[in-house]
Protein backbone atom coordinates (compact mmCIF):
# COMPACT_ATOMS: atom_id res chain seq x y z
CA UNK A 1 0.00 0.00 0.00
CA UNK A 2 2.75 1.94 -0.26
CA UNK A 3 2.36 5.30 -2.15
CA UNK A 4 4.84 6.58 -4.49
CA UNK A 5 4.23 10.17 -3.86
CA UNK A 6 5.92 9.86 -0.40
CA UNK A 7 8.83 7.98 -1.75
CA UNK A 8 9.89 10.71 -4.43
CA UNK A 9 9.96 13.27 -2.20
CA UNK A 10 11.06 11.70 1.26
CA UNK A 11 12.45 8.25 0.91
CA UNK A 12 13.95 8.24 4.35
CA UNK A 13 10.08 8.30 5.90
CA UNK A 14 9.11 6.19 2.79
CA UNK A 15 11.44 3.52 4.09
CA UNK A 16 10.40 3.49 7.54
CA UNK A 17 6.75 3.49 6.93
CA UNK A 18 7.56 0.21 4.24
CA UNK A 19 9.60 -1.64 7.39
CA UNK A 20 6.75 -0.71 9.76
CA UNK A 21 4.37 -2.01 7.58
CA UNK A 22 6.68 -5.51 7.36
CA UNK A 23 6.77 -5.65 10.80
CA UNK A 24 3.15 -5.64 11.24
CA UNK A 25 2.82 -8.05 8.44
CA UNK A 26 5.49 -10.52 10.17
CA UNK A 27 4.51 -10.27 13.87
CA UNK A 28 1.62 -11.35 16.05
CA UNK A 29 0.82 -8.35 18.01
CA UNK A 30 -1.03 -8.71 20.99
CA UNK A 31 -1.19 -5.50 22.11
CA UNK A 32 -4.99 -5.31 23.33
CA UNK A 33 -5.55 -1.28 22.61
CA UNK A 34 -4.06 -1.82 18.99
CA UNK A 35 -5.83 -3.36 15.53
CA UNK A 36 -5.30 -3.53 11.95
CA UNK A 37 -8.01 -0.78 10.31
CA UNK A 38 -9.18 -1.43 6.66
CA UNK A 39 -7.79 -0.43 3.66
CA UNK A 40 -11.12 1.95 3.19
CA UNK A 41 -10.54 3.05 6.67
CA UNK A 42 -7.08 3.91 6.14
CA UNK A 43 -7.72 5.63 2.50
CA UNK A 44 -10.05 7.69 4.01
CA UNK A 45 -7.53 9.35 5.87
CA UNK A 46 -5.09 9.84 3.15
CA UNK A 47 -7.58 11.92 1.56
CA UNK A 48 -8.12 16.28 0.40
CA UNK A 49 -10.06 16.14 3.48
CA UNK A 50 -6.93 16.85 5.26
CA UNK A 51 -6.83 20.44 3.69
CA UNK A 52 -10.44 21.52 4.93
CA UNK A 53 -11.07 23.79 8.24
CA UNK A 54 -14.06 23.15 9.75
CA UNK A 55 -14.40 24.73 13.15
CA UNK A 56 -18.16 24.24 14.29
CA UNK A 57 -20.42 21.20 13.60
CA UNK A 58 -22.68 20.33 10.69
CA UNK A 59 -24.56 23.52 9.23
CA UNK A 60 -23.10 25.84 11.97
CA UNK A 61 -19.49 26.17 11.06
CA UNK A 62 -17.17 29.60 11.34
CA UNK A 63 -15.68 28.88 7.53
CA UNK A 64 -17.73 28.34 3.96
CA UNK A 65 -17.01 25.45 1.40
CA UNK A 66 -18.77 22.87 4.19
CA UNK A 67 -21.08 21.38 1.72
CA UNK A 68 -19.13 18.23 1.57
CA UNK A 69 -17.47 18.08 5.01
CA UNK A 70 -21.02 18.69 6.68
CA UNK A 71 -22.57 15.69 4.98
CA UNK A 72 -19.54 13.72 6.18
CA UNK A 73 -19.61 14.46 9.36
CA UNK A 74 -23.42 13.93 9.48
CA UNK A 75 -22.85 10.34 8.46
CA UNK A 76 -20.88 10.16 11.16
CA UNK A 77 -23.07 11.13 13.88
CA UNK A 78 -25.79 9.15 12.46
CA UNK A 79 -24.00 5.95 12.10
CA UNK A 80 -22.98 6.53 15.60
CA UNK A 81 -26.31 7.11 16.97
CA UNK A 82 -27.66 4.10 14.90
CA UNK A 83 -24.96 1.88 15.81
CA UNK A 84 -24.84 2.56 19.60
CA UNK A 85 -28.20 3.63 19.80
CA UNK A 86 -27.23 7.01 21.39
CA UNK A 87 -29.43 9.88 21.34
CA UNK A 88 -26.50 12.37 21.02
CA UNK A 89 -23.01 11.81 19.17
CA UNK A 90 -19.92 13.94 18.71
CA UNK A 91 -17.80 12.59 16.58
CA UNK A 92 -14.51 15.50 16.90
CA UNK A 93 -12.81 14.86 19.89
CA UNK A 94 -8.93 13.74 18.49
CA UNK A 95 -8.44 10.62 20.70
CA UNK A 96 -9.54 9.59 23.72
CA UNK A 97 -7.79 11.39 26.25
CA UNK A 98 -9.42 14.62 24.40
CA UNK A 99 -12.73 13.18 24.49
CA UNK A 100 -12.36 12.33 28.50
CA UNK A 101 -11.21 15.51 29.19
CA UNK A 102 -13.63 17.54 26.82
CA UNK A 103 -16.44 15.37 29.41
CA UNK A 104 -14.87 16.66 32.14
CA UNK A 105 -14.85 20.19 30.80
CA UNK A 106 -18.23 19.92 29.82
CA UNK A 107 -19.91 18.63 33.53
CA UNK A 108 -17.37 19.27 36.10
CA UNK A 109 -15.93 22.63 37.18
CA UNK A 110 -12.05 22.87 38.39
CA UNK A 111 -11.83 20.87 41.73
CA UNK A 112 -14.95 19.08 41.52
CA UNK A 113 -14.89 15.17 43.28
CA UNK A 114 -14.22 12.87 40.14
CA UNK A 115 -14.30 9.27 41.17
CA UNK A 116 -12.55 6.52 38.52
CA UNK A 117 -10.39 3.63 38.52
CA UNK A 118 -7.27 3.43 39.42
CA UNK A 119 -4.51 3.40 37.21
CA UNK A 120 -2.74 0.35 38.46
CA UNK A 121 -5.84 -1.55 39.35
CA UNK A 122 -6.76 -1.35 35.13
CA UNK A 123 -8.08 2.15 34.77
CA UNK A 124 -6.95 4.79 32.38
CA UNK A 125 -4.42 7.42 33.23
CA UNK A 126 -7.23 9.82 32.39
CA UNK A 127 -9.40 8.72 35.06
CA UNK A 128 -7.89 10.74 37.88
CA UNK A 129 -4.36 9.20 37.62
CA UNK A 130 -1.86 12.09 39.40
CA UNK A 131 0.25 12.59 36.63
CA UNK A 132 -2.19 14.47 34.66
CA UNK A 133 -4.64 17.30 34.14
CA UNK A 134 -7.58 14.91 35.67
CA UNK A 135 -5.83 14.10 38.71
CA UNK A 136 -4.66 17.85 38.86
CA UNK A 137 -8.00 20.22 37.99
CA UNK A 138 -10.15 17.67 40.46
CA UNK A 139 -10.37 16.10 43.35
CA UNK A 140 -10.37 12.73 42.83
CA UNK A 141 -11.14 9.31 44.32
CA UNK A 142 -9.62 6.23 42.78
CA UNK A 143 -11.52 2.91 43.24
CA UNK A 144 -9.84 -0.55 42.64
CA UNK A 145 -10.49 -4.17 42.07
CA UNK A 146 -10.52 -6.63 44.97
CA UNK A 147 -7.45 -8.94 46.49
CA UNK A 148 -9.61 -11.89 46.46
CA UNK A 149 -10.88 -11.87 42.63
CA UNK A 150 -9.73 -8.89 40.86
CA UNK A 151 -12.97 -8.10 40.62
CA UNK A 152 -14.11 -4.52 40.59
CA UNK A 153 -15.15 -3.93 43.95
CA UNK A 154 -18.36 -2.38 43.68
CA UNK A 155 -18.83 -1.92 47.93
CA UNK A 156 -15.86 -0.27 47.82
CA UNK A 157 -17.31 2.05 44.84
CA UNK A 158 -20.51 2.52 46.93
CA UNK A 159 -18.73 2.93 50.06
CA UNK A 160 -16.82 5.90 48.21
CA UNK A 161 -19.39 7.26 46.29
CA UNK A 162 -21.23 7.91 49.36
CA UNK A 163 -18.68 9.47 51.35
CA UNK A 164 -16.92 11.20 49.18
CA UNK A 165 -20.01 12.33 47.20
CA UNK A 166 -18.43 12.94 43.48
CA UNK A 167 -19.83 14.74 40.73
CA UNK A 168 -18.75 12.41 38.01
CA UNK A 169 -17.91 8.45 38.59
CA UNK A 170 -16.08 6.81 35.41
CA UNK A 171 -16.26 3.44 35.04
CA UNK A 172 -14.28 1.55 31.83
CA UNK A 173 -10.86 0.20 31.88
CA UNK A 174 -7.45 -0.57 29.79
CA UNK A 175 -6.52 -3.39 31.58
CA UNK A 176 -9.51 -5.11 32.99
CA UNK A 177 -10.43 -8.40 31.44
CA UNK A 178 -13.86 -8.88 32.77
CA UNK A 179 -17.41 -7.49 31.51
CA UNK A 180 -18.12 -4.24 33.61
CA UNK A 181 -21.24 -3.89 35.34
CA UNK A 182 -22.49 -0.58 33.71
CA UNK A 183 -26.38 -1.05 35.34
CA UNK A 184 -24.47 -1.70 38.90
CA UNK A 185 -22.56 1.59 38.60
CA UNK A 186 -25.74 3.62 37.19
CA UNK A 187 -27.41 3.04 40.48
CA UNK A 188 -24.99 4.10 42.57
CA UNK A 189 -24.19 7.30 40.66
CA UNK A 190 -28.12 7.75 41.26
CA UNK A 191 -27.76 7.27 45.01
CA UNK A 192 -25.23 9.87 45.37
CA UNK A 193 -26.10 12.34 42.59
CA UNK A 194 -23.41 11.70 40.36
CA UNK A 195 -23.43 11.73 36.72
CA UNK A 196 -21.77 8.27 34.75
CA UNK A 197 -19.06 8.15 32.57
CA UNK A 198 -18.49 4.96 30.73
CA UNK A 199 -15.24 5.18 28.91
CA UNK A 200 -15.28 2.48 26.29
CA UNK A 201 -12.03 2.99 24.36
CA UNK A 202 -10.86 -0.46 24.79
CA UNK A 203 -14.29 -2.08 24.16
CA UNK A 204 -16.28 -0.15 21.70
CA UNK A 205 -16.20 -2.71 19.21
CA UNK A 206 -16.98 -5.81 21.25
CA UNK A 207 -20.15 -3.66 22.37
CA UNK A 208 -20.68 -2.67 19.19
CA UNK A 209 -20.81 -6.36 18.03
CA UNK A 210 -22.71 -7.25 20.48
CA UNK A 211 -19.88 -9.18 22.25
CA UNK A 212 -20.06 -7.39 25.57
CA UNK A 213 -22.94 -5.40 27.46
CA UNK A 214 -23.96 -2.06 26.23
CA UNK A 215 -23.85 1.15 28.79
CA UNK A 216 -25.37 3.36 26.18
CA UNK A 217 -29.00 2.81 28.05
CA UNK A 218 -27.76 3.28 31.54
CA UNK A 219 -24.67 5.97 31.44
CA UNK A 220 -25.35 9.47 31.13
CA UNK A 221 -21.81 9.83 28.83
CA UNK A 222 -20.29 7.18 26.60
CA UNK A 223 -16.68 8.06 25.37
CA UNK A 224 -14.44 5.81 23.59
CA UNK A 225 -11.30 5.66 21.10
CA UNK A 226 -12.41 4.94 17.38
CA UNK A 227 -9.21 2.80 16.63
CA UNK A 228 -9.29 -0.03 19.13
CA UNK A 229 -11.89 -3.02 19.05
CA UNK A 230 -13.63 -0.51 16.60
CA UNK A 231 -10.91 -0.87 14.22
CA UNK A 232 -11.77 2.79 12.94
CA UNK A 233 -8.96 5.56 12.53
CA UNK A 234 -6.96 7.32 15.68
CA UNK A 235 -9.61 9.46 16.97
CA UNK A 236 -12.46 9.63 19.52
CA UNK A 237 -16.19 9.94 20.16
CA UNK A 238 -18.53 10.80 22.88
CA UNK A 239 -22.07 9.74 23.30
CA UNK A 240 -24.55 11.15 25.65
CA UNK A 241 -28.02 11.38 26.48
CA UNK A 242 -29.91 14.66 24.69
CA UNK A 243 -29.80 16.35 28.31
CA UNK A 244 -26.11 16.96 27.91
CA UNK A 245 -25.62 16.79 24.00
CA UNK A 246 -24.77 21.09 24.22
CA UNK A 247 -22.23 20.69 27.12
CA UNK A 248 -20.63 18.04 25.18
CA UNK A 249 -20.39 19.52 21.97
CA UNK A 250 -19.69 22.97 23.65
CA UNK A 251 -16.85 21.64 25.81
CA UNK A 252 -15.42 19.52 22.61
CA UNK A 253 -15.52 23.06 20.58
CA UNK A 254 -14.82 25.53 20.89
CA UNK A 255 -13.62 24.63 24.79
CA UNK A 256 -11.14 21.94 24.35
CA UNK A 257 -10.45 22.10 20.84
CA UNK A 258 -9.96 23.98 16.62
CA UNK A 259 -10.75 22.46 13.70
CA UNK A 260 -12.11 19.03 13.44
CA UNK A 261 -9.86 16.68 11.73
CA UNK A 262 -12.37 15.92 8.43
CA UNK A 263 -10.06 13.30 6.89
CA UNK A 264 -10.45 11.06 10.37
CA UNK A 265 -14.12 11.72 10.90
CA UNK A 266 -14.50 10.72 7.20
CA UNK A 267 -12.31 7.12 8.42
CA UNK A 268 -14.74 7.08 11.64
CA UNK A 269 -17.86 7.12 9.67
CA UNK A 270 -16.45 4.30 6.94
CA UNK A 271 -15.37 2.19 10.10
CA UNK A 272 -18.94 2.70 11.45
CA UNK A 273 -20.37 1.44 8.20
CA UNK A 274 -17.88 -1.41 8.58
CA UNK A 275 -19.14 -2.25 12.48
CA UNK A 276 -22.62 -2.31 11.33
CA UNK A 277 -21.88 -5.52 9.37
CA UNK A 278 -23.28 -9.20 10.51
CA UNK A 279 -19.82 -9.80 9.77
CA UNK A 280 -18.37 -7.41 12.18
CA UNK A 281 -20.62 -9.21 14.67
CA UNK A 282 -18.67 -11.96 14.33
CA UNK A 283 -15.83 -10.82 14.57
CA UNK A 284 -16.18 -9.20 17.81
CA UNK A 285 -16.88 -12.89 19.13
CA UNK A 286 -14.43 -14.67 17.39
CA UNK A 287 -12.27 -11.75 19.68
CA UNK A 288 -13.66 -13.10 22.69
CA UNK A 289 -13.46 -16.74 22.14
CA UNK A 290 -9.66 -16.14 20.80
CA UNK A 291 -9.10 -14.85 24.15
CA UNK A 292 -10.55 -17.49 25.84
CA UNK A 293 -9.05 -20.02 24.29
CA UNK A 294 -5.63 -18.19 24.62
CA UNK A 295 -6.55 -17.72 28.10
CA UNK A 296 -6.95 -21.39 28.75
CA UNK A 297 -3.79 -22.40 27.03
CA UNK A 298 -2.45 -20.59 29.48
CA UNK A 299 -3.63 -21.82 32.20
CA UNK A 300 -2.66 -24.88 31.20
CA UNK A 301 1.04 -23.94 30.94
CA UNK A 302 0.77 -22.64 34.85
CA UNK A 303 0.08 -19.39 33.92
CA UNK A 304 -1.65 -17.13 36.60
CA UNK A 305 -4.13 -14.39 34.82
CA UNK A 306 -5.50 -11.69 37.02
CA UNK A 307 -9.28 -12.77 37.87
CA UNK A 308 -8.08 -16.30 36.60
CA UNK A 309 -9.21 -15.83 32.86
CA UNK A 310 -11.12 -13.48 31.08
CA UNK A 311 -14.61 -12.11 29.62
CA UNK A 312 -13.37 -9.96 26.60
CA UNK A 313 -10.33 -9.40 24.43
CA UNK A 314 -7.26 -9.02 27.16
CA UNK A 315 -6.23 -11.16 29.76
CA UNK A 316 -3.69 -9.83 32.03
CA UNK A 317 -0.45 -11.96 33.31
CA UNK A 318 0.72 -11.74 36.57
CA UNK A 319 4.05 -13.64 35.76
CA UNK A 320 5.37 -13.91 39.73
CA UNK A 321 4.93 -17.62 39.98
CA UNK A 322 7.31 -17.75 37.04
CA UNK A 323 10.24 -15.79 38.13
CA UNK A 324 10.06 -13.53 35.47
CA UNK A 325 9.35 -10.01 35.37
CA UNK A 326 7.37 -8.66 32.51
CA UNK A 327 9.87 -6.31 31.10
CA UNK A 328 12.01 -9.33 30.37
CA UNK A 329 9.05 -11.51 29.38
CA UNK A 330 7.79 -8.82 26.35
CA UNK A 331 11.38 -8.04 25.22
CA UNK A 332 12.47 -12.17 25.09
CA UNK A 333 8.21 -12.20 22.91
CA UNK A 334 9.57 -9.39 21.03
CA UNK A 335 12.20 -11.01 19.78
CA UNK A 336 9.97 -14.34 19.04
CA UNK A 337 7.88 -12.27 16.82
CA UNK A 338 5.16 -11.50 19.42
CA UNK A 339 4.35 -7.99 20.96
CA UNK A 340 2.80 -7.45 23.84
CA UNK A 341 3.06 -4.77 26.48
CA UNK A 342 4.79 -5.13 30.45
CA UNK A 343 1.56 -4.05 32.70
CA UNK A 344 1.43 -3.53 36.27
CA UNK A 345 -0.87 -6.32 38.09
CA UNK A 346 -3.12 -5.14 40.85
CA UNK A 347 -1.29 -4.73 44.01
CA UNK A 348 1.68 -5.01 42.13
CA UNK A 349 5.02 -5.15 44.52
CA UNK A 350 7.39 -3.62 41.68
CA UNK A 351 7.59 -0.77 40.09
CA UNK A 352 4.83 0.72 36.99
CA UNK A 353 8.39 0.47 34.44
CA UNK A 354 9.18 -2.31 35.77
CA UNK A 355 6.06 -4.33 36.73
CA UNK A 356 5.27 -7.78 36.92
CA UNK A 357 2.70 -8.66 34.81
CA UNK A 358 2.18 -8.36 30.37
CA UNK A 359 -1.06 -7.60 28.97
CA UNK A 360 -2.24 -9.63 26.07
CA UNK A 361 -5.29 -9.16 23.50
CA UNK A 362 -6.30 -10.64 20.22
CA UNK A 363 -8.44 -8.00 18.70
CA UNK A 364 -5.65 -7.60 15.82
CA UNK A 365 -5.14 -11.08 15.61
CA UNK A 366 -8.37 -11.96 15.28
CA UNK A 367 -8.79 -9.45 12.37
CA UNK A 368 -6.18 -11.12 10.43
CA UNK A 369 -8.79 -14.12 10.45
CA UNK A 370 -6.60 -16.40 13.69
CA UNK A 371 -9.00 -18.71 15.28
CA UNK A 372 -9.05 -21.25 18.38
CA UNK A 373 -6.16 -23.15 16.93
CA UNK A 374 -3.55 -20.69 16.30
CA UNK A 375 -4.71 -19.36 20.26
CA UNK A 376 -3.16 -22.94 21.24
CA UNK A 377 -0.06 -22.45 19.08
CA UNK A 378 0.46 -18.86 20.64
CA UNK A 379 0.11 -20.17 23.62
CA UNK A 380 2.70 -22.91 23.72
CA UNK A 381 4.62 -20.38 22.33
CA UNK A 382 4.24 -18.10 25.12
CA UNK A 383 4.94 -20.68 27.84
CA UNK A 384 8.04 -21.31 25.98
CA UNK A 385 9.49 -18.08 25.75
CA UNK A 386 9.02 -17.16 29.24
CA UNK A 387 10.61 -20.85 30.35
CA UNK A 388 13.54 -19.62 28.42
CA UNK A 389 13.91 -16.01 27.66
CA UNK A 390 17.54 -15.89 26.95
CA UNK A 391 17.87 -18.77 24.85
CA UNK A 392 18.21 -16.89 21.39
CA UNK A 393 17.76 -19.61 19.28
CA UNK A 394 14.69 -21.00 20.72
CA UNK A 395 13.58 -17.21 19.96
CA UNK A 396 14.55 -16.78 16.67
CA UNK A 397 12.96 -20.57 15.52
CA UNK A 398 9.46 -19.66 17.32
CA UNK A 399 9.71 -15.92 14.76
CA UNK A 400 10.36 -18.25 11.84
CA UNK A 401 7.09 -19.90 13.13
CA UNK A 402 5.25 -17.01 13.39
CA UNK A 403 6.36 -15.27 10.46
CA UNK A 404 5.23 -18.53 8.30
CA UNK A 405 1.94 -18.46 10.33
CA UNK A 406 1.23 -14.93 9.54
CA UNK A 407 2.04 -15.33 5.50
CA UNK A 408 -0.98 -17.61 5.99
CA UNK A 409 -3.54 -14.99 7.37
CA UNK A 410 -3.00 -11.73 5.49
CA UNK A 411 -3.23 -8.49 7.70
CA UNK A 412 -6.01 -6.55 6.50
CA UNK A 413 -5.46 -3.52 5.26
CA UNK A 414 -1.47 -3.55 4.47
C1 LIG B 1 -6.81 4.12 25.22
C2 LIG B 1 -7.70 4.69 26.24
C3 LIG B 1 -7.97 6.06 26.30
C4 LIG B 1 -7.18 7.11 25.57
O1 LIG B 1 -7.08 7.01 24.25
P1 LIG B 1 -5.95 7.80 23.42
O2 LIG B 1 -6.54 7.74 22.07
O3 LIG B 1 -4.69 7.02 23.60
O4 LIG B 1 -5.86 9.18 23.95
C5 LIG B 1 -8.94 6.51 27.19
N1 LIG B 1 -9.56 5.65 28.01
C6 LIG B 1 -9.29 4.34 28.03
C7 LIG B 1 -10.02 3.46 28.97
C8 LIG B 1 -8.34 3.82 27.15
O5 LIG B 1 -8.05 2.51 27.19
Amino acid sequence: MESNAIRAIDPEIADLIAQEERRQRDVLRLIPSENYASAAVMAATGTCLTNKYSEGYPGKRYYQGQQYCDAIEQLAIDRARALFGADHANVQPYSGSPANLAVYFALLNAGDTLMGMALPHGGHLTHGWNVTISGKFYDVVQYGVRPTDHRIDLDQVARLARERRPKLIVCGASAYPRIIDFAAFAEIAREVGALLLADIAHIAGLVAGGAHPSPVPVADVVSTTTHKTLRGPRGGMILCKAEHAKAIDRAVFPGLQGGPHDHTTAAVAVALKEAASPDFGRYARAVVENAKALAERLMHHGFELVSGGTDNHLLLIDLSNKQVPGKVAAQALERAGIVCNANSVPFDTRKPFDPSGIRLGTPAITSRGMGIDEMRRLGDWVAAVVAAPDDAALLARIAAEVRSLCEQFPAPGL
